[in-house]
């Protein structure tokens, strides 16, 4: 290893592959990739990597993301091992790399009621809250009371009210604060009632998206009374393959890795769809997942 980040030996790895760390399966090489356990690592890191002119970007599990082929030059700070959770009564507090689903799952457990949105959701708590997240009728914002987060080397918390949620959107998207952890408020109801609702939410999935083969959730976000699969699947695109990526044949608002295929592959036939849709019908399509290169 380089003398470059050192110190933070038993955590970081040089020279990965972004492929194996992303949902759709594809990404060139990081540099390097960090997995802190705590904010005050991350805090350390980001130092480190400011001080020796290194770009640096944060990830959660990936699952909103679309590496590009020719990876990342920089540090990627995964937050995964950022995972503690704290239930206190109707609250919960839980660290930015906590598994959305798996906090869906023990609220369900608990007869806590307000995540079951959620289960399903393949990312991570700050992810969510970064995206504000949501399905089925409900989203982050709807249960979501407290975040910290990191600005500079200075912790912060923000109130539900000063997040500027909107659709697919937080303030955390025009800043550079890390999302450290949130604090979800929820509601006692029966566990079979809660199960009920979100092992409904999970064969809905089950049954509409192309889960069997790696993809980033939705490519496209929904635009004012239009939805992007039905637009596209109108235009013709559904089953259109480019190299091993394919406009998903069971649900033409993901693409899917059919095997092999490259972020150019993925981004071509987003660019396809794109424009088809707004020459016969003359709405502009915006990408959800988030192209990083
Ligand atoms: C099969 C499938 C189904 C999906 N279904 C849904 C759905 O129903 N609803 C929905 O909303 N989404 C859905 N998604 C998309 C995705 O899972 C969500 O957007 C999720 O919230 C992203 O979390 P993540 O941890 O993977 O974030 P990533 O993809 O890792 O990152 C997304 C963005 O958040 C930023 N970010 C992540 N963590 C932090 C942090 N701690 N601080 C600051 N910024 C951060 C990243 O920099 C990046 O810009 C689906 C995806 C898949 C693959």
């Amino acid at each position: 290893m380089t003398a470059l980040f050192s110190k933070f030996r038993s955590i970081i790895r040089e020279n990965i592959s972004l492929s194996s760390y992303s949902t759709m399966k594809v990404g060139g090489p990081a540099s390097f990739a960090a997995f802190p356990k705590d904010g005050n690592t991350l805090s350390a890191l980001i130092a480190e990597a400011r001080e020796n002119k290194i770009r640096y970007i944060i990830v959660g599990n990936a699952s909103n993301i679309l590496f590009s082929d020719r990876g990342f030059d920089g540090l990627v700070i995964f937050t995964t091992a950022m995972r503690e959770v704290h239930w206190d009564g109707i609250s919960v507090t839980a660290g930015c790399g906590a598994s959305l689903t798996g906090l869906s799952a023990t609220a369900t457990k608990k007869g806590l009621s307000g995540l079951e949105f959620a289960f399903g959701i393949p990312g991570t708590v700050g992810g969510a809250v970064y995206m504000n997240a949501g399905a089925y009728g409900s989203q982050v914002s709807a249960v979501l009371t407290e975040s910290t987060y990191l600005r500079g080397t200075e912790i912060l918390s923000r109130k539900a009210e000063d997040h500027e949620f909107g659709y697919r959107t937080s303030v955390y998207r025009s800043t550079d604060d890390i999302i450290l952890s949130a604090t979800f408020t929820l509601t006692p109801k029966s566990p079979d009632e809660i199960a009920l609702l979100a092992e409904k939410n999970m064969a809905s999935r089950k049954a509409k998206q192309p889960l069997e083969y790696p993809n980033a959730g939705s490519v496209f976000k929904r635009p004012e009374g239009a939805f992007p699969g039905a637009l596209i699947e109108q235009a013709g695109l559904k089953g259109l393959r480019v190299g091993g990526a394919e406009i998903s044949e069971k649900h033409a608002n993901f693409i899917v890795n059919r095997g092999n295929a490259t972020a150019d592959d993925i981004l071509r036939l987003t660019e396809t769809a794109q424009k088809e849709v707004y020459r016969r019908f003359g709405i502009l399509l915006e990408t959800e997942i988030i192209y990083i290169s």
